[in-house]
């Protein structure tokens, strides 16, 4: 595989099946429903779709909703693009359509990972976010099927209030259910996501910082989404760590100019740092294409436009893809290309995707030097 430029490949293509779900989380990002919407994609638009983003240097590909068990075709779908050796993952909601006969299915199709919401050790914090009373017992049973099947496992968390207290406790779950990923999650405020809801800058740093060194000693893997400014808390953390040793600086220097990302532990499995519309990008169930789910701002649809041709040429991508071009303190961070804030936080929080992050609590480099002379 030819090394991907986010100019023209996206590492991570998001895919919301459907809408359609039976649960009523807090933080819904789609606003779910009960019923599938007529107009979303077909089957065989599907099958073309694929076939595009396969054409785009093969990115991952997730399976999201709503509930992607709502769609009774789901199976065919993965089916099609595991076949055209596409990795596909799914996020399915923890409801009754969650059987041992679906995740066999699952895995004889071969899919690749299968991930579940966990959003508090136990069932009280869980349920009450999830706004689904018997949620979290029916992940618990589905994580053993999922055991039994001998399926990797992913948990994927949403941080907010309601659990920030808790994160030691979430560690030791994440232990006994031995997942693979914990992908953590920071809210934004969008769809049933409410400012409210969310923790405070300083507490995102210390989350970060927490999560870091919570990094070096467990046996999984921790992502963030929507924290971009996690990756300089480990930037930051290993300059400090690295200090005194040979070509400590220069080992970071492809991060901070670049935004390459692979030749430090840590930041995940990315060549370069992820961000809305830049190495991501998001098909809605009816097609219209988002620089992520969490950005709400059309770009195009696949019914019209081929995503490739959408992904590479839109003017709002391109601005997204141009950390020089943001405003703020994130248009003069010297972090800017590896980090860059949340566009879509950016975005929910002040209206414009170009501006600062506002949970992010430093203060660049050049903004010192200004404020000292
Ligand atoms: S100021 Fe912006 S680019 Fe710099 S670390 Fe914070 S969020 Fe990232």
């Amino acid at each position: 595989m030819k090394p991907r430029d986010y100019n023209q490949d996206p590492f991570i293509v998001i895919w919301e099946l459907t809408r359609a779900c039976q649960l009523k989380c807090l933080h819904c990002r789609a606003d779910a429903q009960y019923h599938r919407h007529p107009l979303e994609l077909t089957y065989e638009e599907g099958k073309r779709l694929i076939d595009d983003i396969h054409g785009m240097n093969n990115p991952m590909l997730v399976f999201t909703g709503g509930d992607p068990l709502m769609r009774p075709d789901v199976f065919d779908i993965a089916d099609y693009a595991v076949k055209k050796c596409v990795r596909v993952s799914m996020t399915p909601s923890a409801t009754p359509n969650v059987t041992k006969e679906a995740m066999n299915k699952a895995k004889q199709v071969g899919l690749s990972r299968w991930a579940f919401s966990l959003d508090g050790h136990n069932a009280e914090i869980h349920d009450h976010f999830r706004g689904t009373s018997g949620s979290f017992d029916l992940t618990m049973n589905a994580i053993k099927y999922l055991h039994e099947l001998e399926m990797p496992l992913q948990i994927n968390t949403v941080i907010s209030r309601y659990n920030v207290d808790y994160l030691e406790d979430m560690v030791d779950l994440m232990k006994q259910l031995d997942c693979v990923l914990w992908s953590v999650f920071f809210l934004v405020p969008i769809g049933r996501g409410q400012e409210k809801d969310m923790i405070s800058p300083a507490e995102h740093e210390k989350v970060f910082r927490w999560l870091y060194q919570t990094s070096k000693h467990v046996p999984f893997d921790i992502k963030t989404t929507a924290g971009q400014h996690y990756r300089r808390v480990v930037i930051q953390n290993k300059i400090r760590e690295d200090k005194g040793k040979e070509n400590s600086v220069i080992h970071y220097q492809d991060a901070l100019m670049n935004g390459k990302t692979g030749s430090i532990d840590g930041l995940g499995r990315a060549p370069k740092g992820v961000n809305d519309g830049n190495g991501f990008i998001f098909i809605s169930h009816t097609g219209d294409v988002y620089p992520s789910g969490l950005l709400p701002v059309k770009v195009g649809n696949v019914r019209e436009n081929a995503l490739s041709n959408i992904y590479r040429e839109s003017q709002v991508l391109k601005d997204l893809r141009n950390p020089d071009k943001y405003k703020g303190k994130c248009g003069v961070c010297e972090f800017r290309h590896v980090c860059g804030g949340s566009r879509s936080r950016a975005y929910a929080v002040t209206g414009d995707y170009l501006e600062s992050e506002p949970y992010c609590v430093y203060i660049p480099k050049a903004m010192r030097q200004k404020t000292r002379h």
